[in-house]
């Protein structure tokens, strides 16, 4: 199994913890899992140096803090191992102009961020995904429903490269794993929670706990006052209730019951608590891990080596069927 994360800014948020990064930590029991921070596909927009280097660390430093266990999974990353770059290149060449025109991501991602600055590395960032994937014959890519046509491409290639040289690639299956959560902002319950939204609908999991009490306190709910899930009419209070559920493991019909006759803000307040109890601990091990850099940079030193084990053997081998003249 392999996933990637982009190294943000800050630190990550409750989206990419319930959406994703919990379910890499669940895995980990099921499968050999492969986890990577893609460095190469957070230079697609522009990017400090310093920074990148330093939000390349802080997220995986929260990675480890969240659960990520590198005995049993090899976290990496990125560009630490030079066959991704590699592969994706030879895969670039198997695609088609037009099909790489159809990635619905890079329409958006375009639009965002303006023709002056899209890059061609963001219009074939989907390709070097799929060679993230393929190199370690992913068997299964746990992802969110925006990632699902870049997985039905991977498989494509997937598909098209064994046709033409040969069984080489396992073919990946789309994988949606059943307990992700859809996180919704706090400030616009209609969108996805997402950093890259204004105002403070997001909450991140380095946020200081005031801070955290706030968003939660300012959260944007209907005008009544009865705490029931309603996706359609109340997303507001639903996304509070999803977020409780999620974080206290108490269904969604026991939160209803509790807060029967109960109003919003006593539901604001008690998930404010279960928000900062859960990451409280994420936190200080978040900074002992940062704390103790060259500690950190091992663990990543290790993560490559492992991960470059198996890449190595399946960029050797995609080499050889293309007809690269073997280095004497
Ligand atoms: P951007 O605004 O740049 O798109 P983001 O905050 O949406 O950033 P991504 O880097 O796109 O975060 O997402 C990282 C991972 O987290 C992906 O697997 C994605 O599916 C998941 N994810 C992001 N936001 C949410 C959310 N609100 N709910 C559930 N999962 C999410
Ligand atoms: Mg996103």
């Amino acid at each position: 199994m392999l996933s990637g994360i982009q190294p943000t800014a800050g630190s990550f948020h409750l989206g990419n913890y319930l959406g994703a990064l919990r379910q890499w930590v669940d895995l980990q029991d099921s499968a050999e899992a492969f986890y990577c921070v893609v460095d190469l596909h957070a230079i697609t927009v522009a990017q400090d140096p310093a920074e990148l280097r330093r939000n390349t660390l802080t997220s995986a430093a929260q990675l480890l803090a969240l659960g990520v266990d590198p005995s049993r999974s090899a976290l990496f990353v990125q560009s630490h191992v030079p066959e991704h770059a590699q592969l994706g290149w030879v895969m670039q060449c198997l695609t088609g102009f037009g099909e790489a025109g159809r990635m619905t991501q890079f329409k958006d991602k375009s639009q965002r961020q303006g023709a002056a600055n899209t890059t061609v590395g963001l219009f074939t960032y989907p390709i070097l995904q799929v060679a993230d994937i393929l190199l370690y014959q992913a068997a299964r890519v746990p992802v969110g429903e925006d990632q699902r046509q870049h997985l039905e491409l991977t498989r494509d290639l997937a598909v098209r490269f064994n046709g033409r040289f040969g069984e080489t690639f396992t073919v990946p299956e789309v994988f949606i794993p059943p307990g992700a959560a859809k996180v919704l902002d706090l400030q616009t319950p209609e969108k996805q929670m997402s950093k890259s939204l204004p105002g403070a609908g997001c909450v991140f999991l380095l946020d200081e706990p005031k801070v955290t009490a706030k968003k939660i306190r300012s959260a944007v709910t209907d005008t009544g006052r009865e705490v029931v899930a309603d996706a359609a009419n109340k997303p507001g209070i639903t996304n509070l209730l999803t977020i409780h559920s999620a974080l206290s493991g108490r269904t969604v019909a026991q939160l209803e019951q509790d807060f029967d006759g109960r109003g919003y803000g006593d539901l604001k307040k008690e998930l404010a608590e279960v928000v900062t109890e859960f990451v409280a601990p994420v936190q200080q091990r978040t900074h002992e891990l940062l704390d103790d850099r060259a500690e950190l940079e091992r663990t990543l030193a290790e993560g490559a080596a492992r991960a470059r084990e198996v890449a190595a053997g399946t960029l050797a081998q995609v080499y050889d069927r293309v007809g690269f003249l073997p280095p004497a």
